[in-house]
């Protein structure tokens, strides 16, 4: 584990929940769909949604993400700026893949019915083939039905491969998740030199390719890349995450015409939230050291 994840797995909750307040829409659907809502009316920024929740294991909280994300759907409505987002381990990955399948195809044939299109994200390795064997099903009947690829895997080419055809959205980035040397590349650069390359490759194989970064530098190379390959800018979109400080280019790219969406989680219950909020934390570059501060202060305060 890198120091900055380990300084922030010190944090405590409340303390977590105060910085991480950026990053997550708030504690309702309403809050999300508001946000959602206000990114589009304000800046013309479209959203994923997404409700925090991973790794659950008991029914009951299966059953209960199902009905978060169905009344989430009511509420959305018919609208063009929002899509979902889902996780497997929060929809019965614990239960196998067919369970899970089933699970996930309730919720976009529930959001299909309003035509909002829903993205698979992807977790750690454990459930790449997992997440992919779903994606390939449903996309049979639920043509816009995306997914992520995490350009640090080593298998990602050949993951490519497998899509062969299917003129898919995909969400490419360098991925979150701390990865073994044995299966994934470990210096930045090079994944996100990666990224690069396999965002091309989709652009050919007739793919949508979401380009999900903060990296300026790989945001213009990709639209280098669009270029040269004379796409047009409906065949493409970057994203980002809600509270990552990047208001300025996301105004540019809309000025020049380029999709851009906001990642907006939201949590009914907060301890479906911490576990992303303290990766948030760790990828911030100021927050280890003031979360460090901020503990030792504490600390030295109750001596
Ligand atoms: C919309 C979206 C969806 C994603 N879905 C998935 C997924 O399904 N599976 C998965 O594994 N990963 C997912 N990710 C995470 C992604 O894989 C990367 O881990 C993440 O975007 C950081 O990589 P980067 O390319 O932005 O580069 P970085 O080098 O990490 O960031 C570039 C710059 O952005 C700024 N920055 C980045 N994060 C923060 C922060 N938290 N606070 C403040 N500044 C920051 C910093 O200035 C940094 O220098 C998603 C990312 C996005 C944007």
């Amino acid at each position: 584990m890198g120091l900055k994840r380990f300084i922030v797995n010190l944090a405590p909750s409340p303390l977590v929940k105060l910085f991480a307040s950026p990053y997550v829409a708030g504690d309702s659907i309403q809050a999300a769909v508001d946000t959602a809502q206000k990114f589009w009316e304000e800046r013309r920024i479209c959203s994923t949604i997404d409700l925090l929740g991973e790794e659950l294991e008991s029914e009951e909280e299966v059953q209960y993400t199902v009905g978060v994300y169905e009344r989430l759907i009511a509420a959305l409505g018919r609208q063009e700026h929002a899509t979902l987002s889902l996780k497997p381990t929060q929809l019965g990955s614990h239960c196998g893949t067919e369970y899970c399948q089933e699970i996930i195809g309730r919720i976009v044939a529930k959001a299909a019915e309003q035509e909002i299109k829903v993205t698979l994200d992807m977790e750690d390795h454990d459930y790449t083939d997992m997440t992919l064997d779903i994606f390939r099903a449903l996309i049979k009947d639920h043509p816009t039905f995306g997914t992520v690829l995490q350009s640090r895997l080593f298998r990602t080419d050949g993951d490519i491969k497998s899509l062969k055809g299917l003129n898919a959205r995909i969400r490419i980035c360098i991925g979150i998740y701390n990865e073994p040397k044995e299966i994934a590349l470990q210096s930045k650069p090079e994944m996100k030199k990666k990224m690069l390359q396999q965002i091309e490759v989709l652009f050919k194989e007739g793919h949508y390719p979401e380009i999900a970064t903060h990296d300026e530098a790989v945001i213009n190379e990709a639209l280098n890349i669009a270029e040269r390959l004379n796409m047009k800018k409906d065949q493409y979109e970057v994203q980002m995450l809600m509270g990552v400080p990047k208001q300025a280019c996301q105004d540019k790219l809309i000025r020049n015409n380029i999709l851009v969406r906001l990642y907006v989680p939201f949590a009914e219950k907060w301890k479906f939230a911490i576990a992303y909020c303290k990766r948030r934390l760790a990828a911030n570059p100021a927050m280890a050291a003031y979360i460090f501060k901020n503990i030792l202060h504490k600390t030295a305060g109750k001596k």
